[in-house]
């Protein structure tokens, strides 16, 4: 829990946006510790967005159909798409977060090519580094993601950034890591307080909820306190928004007439799932 701005700040509309899943998906692919690991439990991919005072920011990019195909995930349209068919042109957009560089997150940076990429120094290091080197931390990451990344380094498109940083009024972003070397969450203010946009901080409710790792993890310790940090930094639980939990699009109010979208920045539609 932590306090309410004391200067004048926009509360942002923030849109969860899903561009793909994977329905044929065991719980072992998503908790660490022991449960019952032979049930389904799908997964959902997203990008978001975050409108108000005259901003528009896209936090991550999502992947295009050659990594849809190669890893079996169902691409039900391009996150640009989705963006269009909410009023933003991903052309146009002049700020996009990377919570990471695994390839659901940093596959498609050339659908926004008037966009300054927000990284942590840490990320680049772990995706260029020595952890790449073992083919545990590898499988999240396509070589050609984290080559176009570097590209834009060389072009003036990536604003590195070392632990907290300000966006913009109530937007900051917090390196969390655990679950890849440099991992960001964003803060958001909104109506309902600050919400914590947490990608894979927390892949789902049940990770962050019942403190049980999301196995694809390169420090358990970071990812745990990771947590920790997404709850600090929220006003609630319900203000932690997972990055990959099919239940943002139960729980959440849809955004009228358009297709798995919803409001994070409004309260749960059902505050009981
Ligand atoms: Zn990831
Ligand atoms: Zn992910």
């Amino acid at each position: 829990m932590t306090e309410t701005p004391t200067y004048e700040i926009p509360t942002y509309e923030v849109l969860a946006l899903r561009y793909a899943a994977q329905a044929d998906r065991p719980a072992s692919a998503n908790l660490l510790l022991p449960d019952d690991h032979a049930s389904p439990m799908p997964i959902d991919y997203f990008v978001w967005a975050i409108r108000g005072g005259g901003r528009c920011i896209v936090v991550d990019t999502g992947f295009g159909p050659e990594a849809a195909a190669r890893r079996g995930r169902a691409l039900m349209r391009s996150p640009a798409d989705a963006l269009a068919a909410a009023g933003i042109d991903a052309a146009t957009v002049a700020d996009v977060v990377l919570t990471h560089l695994h390839y659901d997150h940093a596959g498609c940076l050339d659908a926004f090519p008037a966009a300054t990429f927000h990284l942590q120094d840490k990320e680049m290091a772990y995706s260029t580094g020595r952890p790449m080197c073992h083919r545990a931390l590898r499988v999240p990451v396509d070589l050609d993601d984290v080559l176009n990344a570097v590209r834009h380094v060389f072009a003036d498109r990536v604003r590195f950034h070392d632990g907290t940083a300000t966006l913009a009024p109530g937007i900051t972003l917090h390196l969390v890591g655990g679950h890849s070397g440099g991992l960001q969450v964003v803060r958001v203010w909104t109506a309902r307080g600050w919400v914590v946009l947490a990608s894979d901080a927390a892949h789902y409710w049940a990770n962050i909820r019942t403190r049980n790792p999301f196995p694809l993890v390169a420090d358990v310790l970071a990812m745990a306190e990771g947590w920790r940090i997404c709850e600090e930094l929220a006003d609630g639980p319900d203000h932690v928004i997972p990055g990959h939990d099919p239940l943002v699009l139960a729980r959440f109010p849809a955004v009228p007439g358009l297709l798995d979208t919803v409001r994070v920045d409004l309260p749960p539609v059902d505050p009981e799932r």
